[in-house]
């Protein structure tokens, strides 16, 4: 028989095209496999040789065993899914995601896979053919848990904890319990490391957590290493504080009585901090809260125990009402900026302000910003909220020019949110040239702590806002752990010291050393020094000897409304 000329280049074309495609199939990465109806194996690709240790030239032949998939829990074997799929008539491909096919392989666990089955068949429903193609998910698998569990213990990290707990919270009204969190902190850790060094250091924390891990599978309470040597335990059900106390005592003992690694002993306490939901705070302040404790039970020396109690002002006020009031103060023209004077040291000029936001609340009055600035940044309307600031400062500015005052540096604070959407850096381009305002005479300033949370973006777009002329101040710096390479690195023009550095400083030597230190640290890299929260002229008097650029604080002025403020200034 011979073809004609068409028919065989069509033949030889199909075949290129399939032996094209088989290629293509032996380099993916998912599995492939076409069966019949009577399980032979039509054709595996390499993956899907693998996964059934198949040898290479397997088709033809029936399949040896028949592969099991477990989805949600239910083992099914691979022939019976492929009827379910052929029963589903119609043209979507069946899919199962999350599934996981049984390994083979002893030294593996089962693989985790997404499960796509594709039957066709001819019109009387004879000679099926399956294509099965199995997507494996172990590196995405692999790729998540380290985002979620901490390098070192393997244990559930900060990231985990905060998704378990909004799962938590969503719960807990039902059930009408508490919640506990327990923040555990090994006292004197760095002391230990520097003794025994990073190995077995490293050691005690992994037994740790293994310890804290059976401990909370027997009392169904869930850990996490949250970072260096601090776990958290979540108690997610809870009737008393007892429980909660009876639980960290257990943890004390439990260091106490030595733990022996290469043959050292040690004795080793514990600090421990907790939070109770509500008692403690609310849901978004909770873990906050916790934090806080621990460092109130570090503060009375090793082994404590401290239970965080609410502030006056966080019993004051009802959060969820707040919550959703707070999306409408914008427009229902409820806040108004204020300023506070910044004033030149060698001169007690005031150069400068900082633009702080007030909010009017028709029935509480004024609602401090430490209020809802946090619930503004949960939502994103923080965002708004800066755009906002930005432009009423600008007018501000505007008008003074107007009326012939003397320029006023304004510095406008900025969440991590703001800076981190896309965007922002365009749209304070965008404000300034509106209202035609010199960018030297405005300021941003970040704080310590949101600056290293996201060290390169946050880096990059500083660097653009720096471009626009504008200037970048370190906030509220002392709080957190900058490094001095980090310092070195950050693109900022101002260095802002935080209140809570410069409170003992007129009878503490340790606090007047380390704020000598900061202000030539600043200056040796080249940037202005201000400190705030002076609050008496002896702390002014001070901090004018130790050379200091820029004065803030209640002494000089508190944050006026923009009127007051003008008085101010008029001379
Ligand atoms: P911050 O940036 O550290 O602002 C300084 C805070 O210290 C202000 O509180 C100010 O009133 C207060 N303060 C100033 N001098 C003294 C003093 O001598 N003694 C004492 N005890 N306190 C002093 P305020 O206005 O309640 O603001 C609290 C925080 O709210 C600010 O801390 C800032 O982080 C945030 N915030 C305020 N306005 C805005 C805003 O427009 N946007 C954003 N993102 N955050 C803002
Ligand atoms: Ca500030
Ligand atoms: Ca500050």
């Amino acid at each position: 028989m011979f073809f004609n000329r068409k028919e065989k280049k069509h033949k030889v074309q199909q075949r290129v095209d399939i032996e094209l495609l088989k290629k293509a199939f032996e380099l993916s990465n998912d599995a492939v496999l076409v069966v019949s109806d009577e399980a032979e194996v039509l054709y595996a690709n390499k993956k899907m040789r693998d996964f059934f240790s198949l040898p290479e030239k397997y088709t033809g032949k029936k399949l040896e065993y028949m592969p099991k998939i477990k989805i949600q829990k239910e083992w099914k074997k691979l022939d019976a899914l492929i009827d379910e799929a052929a029963s589903k008539k119609s043209d979507q491909i069946f899919t199962v995601r999350h599934a996981e096919l049984e390994s083979k392989r002893r030294d593996r666990g089962n693989i985790p896979i997404d499960l796509y089955i594709d039957r066709t068949a001819s019109e009387d429903d004879k000679d099926g053919v399956a294509m099965v193609f199995m997507q494996d998910l172990t590196q995405q698998k692999e790729c998540r848990e380290m985002l979620y569990r901490h390098k070192l213990t393997k244990l559930p990290n900060q990231l985990q904890a905060q998704e378990d707990l909004n799962r938590f919270f969503a719960q807990i009204h039902l059930h009408n319990k508490k919640l506990a969190l327990l923040f555990i902190d090994i006292d004197n850790f760095s002391e230990i490391r520097s003794l025994v060094g990073g190995e077995r250091s490293e050691q005690i924390l992994i037994h740790f957590a293994e310890y804290l891990k059976q401990l909370t599978k027997e009392s169904k309470s869930y850990v996490y290493h949250t970072f260096s040597n601090i776990f958290m335990i979540c108690m997610p059900k809870v009737e008393s504080l007892d429980e909660v106390h009876y639980l960290a005592r257990q943890i004390q003992r439990e260091l106490r009585s030595f733990y022996k690694i290469s043959n050292i002993h040690f004795h080793l306490t514990a600090s421990i901090g907790i939070s109770i939901y509500p008692d403690s705070g609310s849901t978004l302040t909770l873990m906050d809260n916790g934090f806080k404790a621990l460092s109130e039970a570090q503060k009375s020396g090793f082994g404590h125990i401290y239970v965080y109690k609410k502030t006056e002002l966080e019993s004051k006020y009802d959060e969820l009402t707040l919550f959703n009031e707070v999306h409408h103060a914008i427009d229902n023209g409820e806040f108004e900026v204020y300023y506070q004077p910044i004033v030149r040291a060698k001169d007690v000029e005031v150069v400068g302000a900082e633009a702080l936001i007030r909010w009017k609340h028709k029935i509480h009055g004024y609602i401090p910003p430490d209020v809802f600035v946090p619930m503004l940044e949960k939502s994103g309307f923080i965002i708004d909220l800066g755009r906002y600031v930005l432009s009423e400062v600008l007018k501000q500015q505007k008008r003074w020019e107007l009326f012939k005052f003397k320029p006023i540096e304004v510095s406008i604070n900025m969440s991590l949110l703001e800076l981190e959407t896309e965007g922002f850096v365009e749209n304070v381009a965008q404000q300034l040239a509106e209202h035609q305002v010199a960018p030297e005479l405005i300021k941003f300033e970040i704080t310590e702590g949101a600056a290293m949370q996201n060290e390169s973006k946050a880096d990059a777009q500083l660097h653009a806002l720096k471009k626009l002329g504008v200037s970048i101040a370190l906030d509220d710096f002392g709080t957190g752990y900058t490094s001095f390479a980090y310092l070195k690195k950050f693109p900022a023009n101002i260095l802002k010291i935080d209140k809570s550095m410069v409170d003992h400083i007129l009878d503490q030597q340790e606090d007047q050393r380390i704020i000598r230190a900061m202000i030539e640290l600043g200056h040796n890299l080249g940037m202005k020094i201000v400190v705030e929260g002076i609050e008496s002229l002896e702390m002014a008097d001070r901090l004018i000897a130790y050379g200091c650029d820029y004065m803030q604080g209640y002494y000089f002025s508190r944050p006026l409304p923009a009127f007051e403020f003008q008085e101010m200034i008029r001379r």
